[in-house]
């Protein structure tokens, strides 16, 4: 089978929701052009530093490859954090995860939850489990790494902070906020970025117009050894996002596109939805002084650690 746009190479990926067979290179070129027309709408291409949330699996590395194609390097700053997960943050990962942006001319700095916070993920939950509390890994995870990639983005001084949300992610987010109605939160995805508060640095995503599978085919693709391993706290993820999961990828099955769709339309909703609602500044959090949740005295982060009995002296010595 001969690819469908150079005509000339033999086609190794088909690509359902432009029903074309494509070969290698036309297929990376697909790629890298549809995450430079995102960046570009989120204000990567004039910004002088971007932080790079990067955990070494697929999507980050999907994401420093493709953003190095058509950015200066030097103008990007990769950021791990190894949460401690016994079993799952791996030494080997690591060395490879620097190797590749080392190749890419990339600067990576990392932290972990230990040393910036004083706990590891593990000790969080089962300090909270001790304490008769169900609240899930992922609770603890997503919030204090929000907040340590903020931190970091702030401390290189980035314009942005770039993460590697794909599509699938993304039409999943739109879908659990409408189902929760939670429309605060659905005003601030959309594809231009929303500044909330002078203390966060901006978020994008340029990766959100691309599926999953080809984030995946994408680091395959390049050779890239990525991190495999599931997460061992997976089960414990929100259910209604993983019924939304299972829900899309049946509409997409059947109709290939439907994802992009979704996110897309959802794009042109929003930015109406900005035109009238007053951007107003998040409050700030009483003990550790970073932006909250509107309506929220204390951030979440702080109220999980007070909850488990844990001091969160260390990290309020950060901000
Ligand atoms: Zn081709
Ligand atoms: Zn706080």
């Amino acid at each position: 089978m001969i690819c469908d746009v150079c005509k000339s190479r033999e086609a190794v990926v088909y690509q359902p929701h432009t029903g074309r067979r494509l070969c290698k290179e036309c297929f990376i070129d697909d790629i890298r052009q549809r995450v430079k027309k995102e960046a570009e709408k989120q204000g990567l291409l004039k910004a002088n530093k971007i932080l790079l949330a990067v955990s070494g699996g697929k999507d980050s590395l999907t994401l420093a490859d493709t953003l190095a194609s058509f950015i200066d390097p030097k103008r990007l700053v990769a950021f791990n954090i190894v949460e401690g997960i016994s079993g799952y943050n791996r030494k080997e990962q690591a060395e490879k995860l620097r190797k590749y942006l080392d190749d890419l001319g990339i600067e990576l700095i990392s932290t972990s939850f230990k040393d910036s916070v004083g706990y590891t993920l593990d000790e969080m939950v089962s300090s909270a489990r001790a304490k008769g509390l169900n609240i899930s890994a992922c609770t603890f995870c997503g919030g204090f790494r929000r907040k340590l990639i903020n931190d970091a983005g702030r401390q290189v001084k980035a314009d942005l902070v770039a993460t590697g949300h794909n599509l699938d992610d993304e039409a999943q987010t739109v879908i659990v906020n409408i189902l929760r109605g939670d429309v605060k939160r659905l005003v601030r995805l959309g594809d231009v970025p929303l500044k909330l508060s002078d203390k966060f640095v901006l978020r994008v995503k340029p990766l959100r117009k691309i599926y999953e599978w080809e984030t995946t085919m994408y680091a395959f693709l390049k050779g890239f050894e990525f991190q495999e391993v599931e997460c061992p706290y997976i089960s414990a993820r929100p259910t209604l996002r993983a019924k939304v999961r299972e829900l899309l990828y049946l509409i997409e099955q059947q109709k290939p596109g439907s994802l992009l769709r979704i996110v897309e339309e959802f794009d042109k909703i929003s930015e109406l939805v900005r035109q009238h609602s007053p951007k107003e500044e998040l409050p700030t959090c009483k003990i550790c002084g970073e932006p909250t949740s509107y309506g929220r005295e204390i951030c979440k982060n702080c109220e999980l650690m007070i909850q488990s009995g844990l001091l969160p002296q260390k990290y309020l010595r950060i901000s």
